[in-house]
Formats: structure tokens, C-alpha cells, sequence
């Protein structure tokens, strides 16, 4: 027998057998009536999945590529720039932005907390001259969501344009992104949009796009304005991920066929349910509950664990793969996945083959007992 692989990792996530199938469609011309079709449905429903009305823009490549974009077509050399870092990937954007030049400034928070708004409010008032903040808003080094509602006020009273990472958020966590003043969205297929890697969406504000419009940065494969030309006819300036808009379309549909509201109370039952059962095995959250992210779980490891034997332990006896700590967490943490094709008895899945194999590690935890607490949470957990 194959061995069943059960996917608890921030990205690639699960697939739903009808994006699979959609995957094996027969190719078809990119320049063609079908594929404009095509072009034109799936930026309907980006929008509604986005809750944005900003025109959304599809690249293919990977979601780094999109905050490339985001940094590439607003960013000016010499333009002072707020990375707000708490985790790995708000050091990518960081990074992304001293690439090109800009001067960036810096806020940092412990890896494991969310953004302190306080501290941003007076970083944008000493510096009025600064022009973009860089957000992640679900931190999946971490699990901690960043609070966006809040960062948007701040920059909409700073008139700075406010650029959020919600690669690994958006689909599983919601982010009403126009209500809330996010000026440049970035997402990408792989993780709660339940679709295989290699598409990245973009969408900016009126506001981000009066930066496009005075940004002389270098830039080619991911020229916004060379995007929003080719969308105005339903189509992409270079070849798409053809199979991939066919997946990504069929991911779309079963979002909206759930309902964005339901999409994201099943994360949050989910989440839930998994730190309860954590918490009674007696294993540290990485997380505050006022901040734990509804996709993504990180769990300390407990004392004389390596996570290394956890994980591999997990994954070649019982198929289960967790993630491991990255960056200053390596080691530290490991990580549970529950975004995009995920339901209740994924966490009991989870959790099961977690209490069984820290048993084995010599970690002896009440077999079925975080399981139960899992289990509670879900039969309780109407929201
Ligand atoms: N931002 C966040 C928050 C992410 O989780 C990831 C992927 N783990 C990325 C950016 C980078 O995306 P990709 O690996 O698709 O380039």
C-alpha cells in the first residue's frame, strides 16, 4: 500500500478532488475567447474571496514574487520605508524592500507576539516623511496574526500606503482588506486557497497605484502597469500557469460555495480545538489566545523532545507532517498546519498521532487526552 501522506504544513496544503481534477483539464490557448473567460470569472471571484473591489492581478510565480511586485512597483530607492518584524516572514519583506534600495526602518516584536500598535503610532509620527509600511498579517513563522484593522487606521491617518502579507492567510482568515485601508494585498494559491504552488494575486488601492505612477525602480516580469494593460483584455502580459487557473477557479468556487463566513469560523473552530487539545497534553503555545492565528498552530517543543525525532517520527510511522521552527524558532517549535482543505477530524488525526509519538519519544502524555479536549471543543465549538 502507498503510504497515506496527511499535509500539516503551511503550504503546499491538501488538495480538494476538484481542484485536482481541474489540474488534468487538456491545455488550452492563453490568448483565446475561453481563457479570457476564464481571466475574467476567476478576477470576479478574487475579488469577493480578497473582499476587495481593487482590480486583483494573477502572476505566476510564488508568493514571494508577489511581495516582489508589491516592493518593486512602489518602492523608490531612497523612499523610508516600516518593516514591522515578528517572525521570518516579515523579515522577507524587509529584506525585499533594502533590495531595492529603499531606507527601511525597522520595528521589532518578540517571535511569538503580535505588532504592538502603540510602538508603530509613534515610529509613523517621528518620521512623517515615511511612505510605505510592510505587514505580514498571519506570521506563519509563529502563528500569531497581526492586527490589520488597526495597522490600516494608522496609515490611513499617516496617508502611507500599507502593504500586507497574507500569503499564508488569506482564504482561512478573514481580512476584509478595502474596509480596513489595506493598500496593496498580496496573497499566493498554496496555502488556504487550497491550490498547488506557483500563482501569486495582487491587488492595490487608488492610493498604491499614485505610487506606481511616480516609481522609477527596475523592474520587468513584475511590472504592474504591464499587468493592468493585459488585464484590461482578460489576459496576462506573459504565459500563465494555464492548469493552474483551472485549479485555482475550482478552489475559488468551493470557498464561495461554503460561504467566506463559514470558511473562516471552520478555521477558527478548528484552531481552537487544536490548542485545547495541546494545552491538555501540557505543551506550551507559542501564541497569546488574543493572537493565535486560526491556520496555523506552533507548539513548544516539550523538554528533552529534539523536534527533529518528533517530526520525522510523525511522518515515517504515521504519514503526518508537522512543520519545524524556522529561523531563531529552529528547534524550538514545530508547527500544525490547519488552513484550506481541512476539517474536524484532521485535528483529531493531529493530535492522535502527536500523542502517540511523544509517548514513543519517552514524552509520556495521557493517551486520548488531548484528543478528548479536541473533541470537546469541536462539539461545543457552534459559531
Ligand atoms: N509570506 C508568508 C506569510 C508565507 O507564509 C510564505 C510561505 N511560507 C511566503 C510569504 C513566501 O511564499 P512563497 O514560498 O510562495 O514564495
Amino acid at each position: 500500500m502507498s503510504r497515506k501522506l496527511r499535509l500539516m504544513i503551511p503550504g503546499p496544503t491538501p488538495l480538494p478532488p476538484e481542484v485536482s481534477e481541474a489540474l488534468a483539464r487538456p491545455m488550452v490557448g492563453h490568448r483565446g475567447k475561453g481563457f479570457a473567460e476564464l481571466t475574467a470569472r476567476l478576477h470576479e471571484k478574487l475579488q469577493r474571496v480578497m473582499q476587495t473591489e481593487n482590480e486583483v492581478f494573477i502572476l505566476t510565480s510564488s508568493g514571494t514574487g508577489g511581495l516582489e511586485a508589491a516592493v518593486a512597483n512602489t518602492v523608490n530607492p531612497g523612499d523610508k520605508v516600516l518593516a514591522l518584524v515578528a517572525g521570518k516572514f516579515g523579515e522577507r519583506f524587509r529584506d525585499l524592500a533594502r533590495a531595492y534600495g529603499a531606507e527601511v526602518l525597522e520595528l521589532h516584536f518578540p517571535w511569538g507576539a503580535p505588532v504592538d500598535l502603540d510602538a508603530v503610532a509613534e515610529k509613523l509620527k517621528r518620521h512623517p516623511d515615511l511612505k510605505v509600511i510592510l505587514t505580514t498579517q498571519n506570521e506563519t513563522s509563529t502563528g500569531v496574526v497581526h492586527d490589520i484593522r488597526g495597522l490600516g487606521a494608522l496609515a490611513a491617518e499617516h496617508g502611507a500606503v500599507l502593504a500586507v502579507d497574507a500569503v499564508s492567510g488569506l482564504g482561512g482568515i478573514d481580512l476584509p482588506a478595502d474596509a480596513w485601508g489595506v493598500d496593496i494585498l498580496v496573497t499566493a494559491s498554496q496555502k488556504a486557497l487550497m491550490t498547488p504552488p506557483g500563482l501569486a494575486m495582487i491587488s492595490l488601492s487608488e492610493k498604491a497605484w499614485a505610487k506606481v505612477a511616480e516609481c522609477r525602480a527596475p523592474r520587468y516580469y513584475f511590472s504592474l502597469p504591464a499587468a493592468k494593460k493585459a488585464l484590461a483584455k482578460w489576459n496576462t502580459a506573459y504565459t500563465p500557469a494555464v492548469s493552474l487557473f483551472f485549479a485555482l477557479e475550482a478552489a475559488l468556487d468551493l470557498i464561495l460555495a461554503e460561504g467566506l463566513e463559514q470558511v473562516f469560523a471552520r478555521h477558527r473552530l478548528l484552531a481552537r480545538a487544536i490548542r485545547e487539545g495541546v494545552r491538555t497534553l501540557g505543551l506550551e503555545l507559542l501564541a497569546p489566545d488574543e493572537a493565535a492565528s486560526p491556520a496555523l498552530t506552533a507548539v513548544k517543543a516539550p523538554a528533552g523532545v529534539a523536534v527533529d525525532d518528533l517530526r520525522k517520527l510523525l511522518l515515517d510511522k504515521y504519514g503526518v507532517l508537522f512543520a519545524g521552527g524556522q529561523g531563531e524558532l529552529k528547534g524550538k517549535i514545530f508547527r500544525m498546519a490547519h488552513m484550506g482543505h481541512v476539517d474536524r477530524l484532521d485535528v483529531i488525526t493531529a493530535l492522535g498521532a502527536l500523542e502517540m509519538a511523544l509517548n514513543e519519544l519517552g514524552h509520556k502524555v495521557t493517551l486520548g487526552g488531548g484528543v478528548a479536549a479536541a473533541q470537546r471543543a469541536l462539539l461545543g465549538g457552534a459559531e
